[in-house]
């Protein structure tokens, strides 16, 4: 089980980290990141990586 977990207070709503998710987990809603699909997840990191405010954080 994988916990993605965003820091809305850190977030500015790039989108990067949507833009980068393989499998659509994350989705912008009233500018800030929203975890969608947590399910989903493959926890490759590739958005906790590509976020410039380090505002995701991936828990395996
Ligand atoms: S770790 Fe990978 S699969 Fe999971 S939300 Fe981030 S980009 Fe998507
Ligand atoms: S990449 Fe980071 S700052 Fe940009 S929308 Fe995603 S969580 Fe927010």
């Amino acid at each position: 089980m994988v916990e993605v977990k965003v820091d809305e207070e850190k977030c500015d709503g790039c989108g990067s980290c949507v833009d980068v998710c393989p499998v659509e987990v994350l989705e912008i809603v009233e500018e800030k990141s929203k975890v969608k699909n947590p399910d989903e997840c493959l926890a490759c990191r590739a958005c906790e990586v590509q976020c410039p405010n380090t505002s995701i954080e991936i828990i395996e």
